[in-house]
């Protein structure tokens, strides 16, 4: 569910039923203008629709007023520690102030900066991190970690609602994978301000990617969630980015980009697919549409899990096929197989979306499908259909004459049949 309300940092609204916003952190010292708006494009490229910097000094603060005039996206300071900081922020022209409560220095000081925030009409994201907590919730960390953050939040919720300040959005960050779920699971109940989500220092590109999925992925499948941030150990914040979308294109929450669908390979595989995935995925690079593009390692399953696919390609040793929305249309040389991939594609949008069917070649490349398709082969997407079939309906009767014993790939043992 939604958050019921709903602010804006510049342009970008957030919650409120509003798409999930993808945000990241530039890794440059602020005040190294060159260095930080380099950086701030190259996320904006990437498809960030907000990004933070950090304003540890007074030379950040000052960069700021540069920063938000030539930043394509809108910019959030993040503070801590010192709200004087925080109101030249502000008043820089930061979209967002990020900033704890628990430490900028009591009530007051955070009363002085949502004064100016008011009087700009800037909304802030506060909120908690569980290596921060309050002195007087130790001990319930200790013995609840997750209520203790809930409690946190909720603490400095209500401070905010004192202050009668309702413009902002509300963080509760934590390392530990279980307790973001549960934790922003029981405060998506207790407050109706939108939540910017993140697994905080989750790792590498690989370990954090995987973290956040699991942590971020499983609270926006519940509909939790009205911004994210995904924190990798890498300078490159477009990784983050490119990983956030991954997400929000894998849960069909948002769409940017092409989707690349590619089997796992197996033992039937007669080409190089890993380069052709790499090759392929990297040209898809530069379409904007959300199409999909499927690589298949062989067609002993025909056209199988990819006949959705706006356009795919299936290889073997010599020679491979070219499909759209499941229907042959050329049978290339292996070597040509990306190349022409692309020329079709692009033939595909000169059209203006519609697929050019050469009828001779959409022939020969049905011919060479029947010729390579195995319809008894126990491949790998054969066996994940028949198993959910099996789960869903019991054993089917229409499948190939059962493998005998020894053979079943249920045992796990061999996979062709007799
Ligand atoms: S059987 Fe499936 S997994 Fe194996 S190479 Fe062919 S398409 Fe890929």
């Amino acid at each position: 569910m939604p958050s019921e309300r709903q602010i804006h940092v510049g342009s970008v609204p957030i919650g409120g039923g509003a798409p999930v916003a993808v945000q990241t952190m530039t890794k440059t010292e602020t005040a190294d203008l060159s260095a930080t708006m380099a950086q701030v494009r190259r996320v904006a490229e990437a498809g960030a629709d907000i990004v933070r910097v950090a304003v540890p000094r007074e030379r950040d603060a000052e960069a700021l007023k540069t920063i938000v005039a030539e930043s394509p996206i809108p910019i959030i300071a993040d503070i801590h520690f010192n709200h004087t900081l925080a109101i030249k922020a502000l008043r820089a022209g930061a979209h967002c102030v990020r900033l704890n409560p628990g430490n900028i220095g009591g009530p007051e000081k955070v009363a002085e900066v949502i004064a100016v925030a008011r009087e700009l009409g800037t909304p802030l994201r506060v909120g908690v991190n569980s290596g921060s907590l309050p002195e007087h919730l130790r001990q319930l960390e200790f013995d609840n970690p997750v209520e203790a953050l809930v409690t946190a939040a909720t603490e400095t919720v209500e401070l905010m609602e004192r202050l009668d300040f309702q413009n902002f959005k509300v963080s509760m960050k934590s390392t530990s994978v279980p307790n973001t779920i549960a934790s922003n699971r029981l405060l998506s109940e207790r407050i109706p301000y939108p939540l910017h989500l993140g697994v905080t220092e989750a790792g590498t590109k690989w370990s954090g990617s995987l973290k956040s999925a699991v942590g971020l992925g499983t609270l926006l499948a519940d509909g939790i969630g009205d911004t994210i941030r995904i924190s990798l150990s890498t300078f490159h914040a477009e990784e983050e980015v490119k990983v956030a979308w991954e997400i929000l294109k894998a849960l069909k929450l948002r769409e940017r980009g092409p989707v690349l669908i590619a089997c796992p390979t197996c033992g039937r595989l007669q080409f190089d697919m890993d380069s052709v995935v790499a090759e392929v995925e990297r040209r898809l690079e530069a379409y904007d549409d959300p199409i999909e593009v499927s690589v298949l390692g062989c067609a002993v399953n025909g056209i199988g899990e990819a006949r959705h696919a706006d356009f795919g390609i299936t290889g073997a040793k010599d020679a491979g096929m070219i499909y759209s929305k499941g229907k042959p249309l050329e049978k290339v040389p292996t070597g040509e197989l990306v190349d022409r991939l692309f020329e079709q594609i692009d033939k595909y949008y000169e059209r203006g979306k519609v697929v050019e069917i050469d009828e001779a070649a959409a022939a020969e490349a049905a011919e060479w499908l029947a010729e390579n398709e195995d319809a008894t082969a126990m491949t790998p997407e054969r066996l994940a259909a028949m198993e959910k079939a099996a789960a869903e309906h019991g054993p089917d009767i229409t499948a190939p004459a059962p493998l005998d014993e020894a053979q079943s790939p249920v045992a796990g043992r061999r996979f062709t049949r007799a």
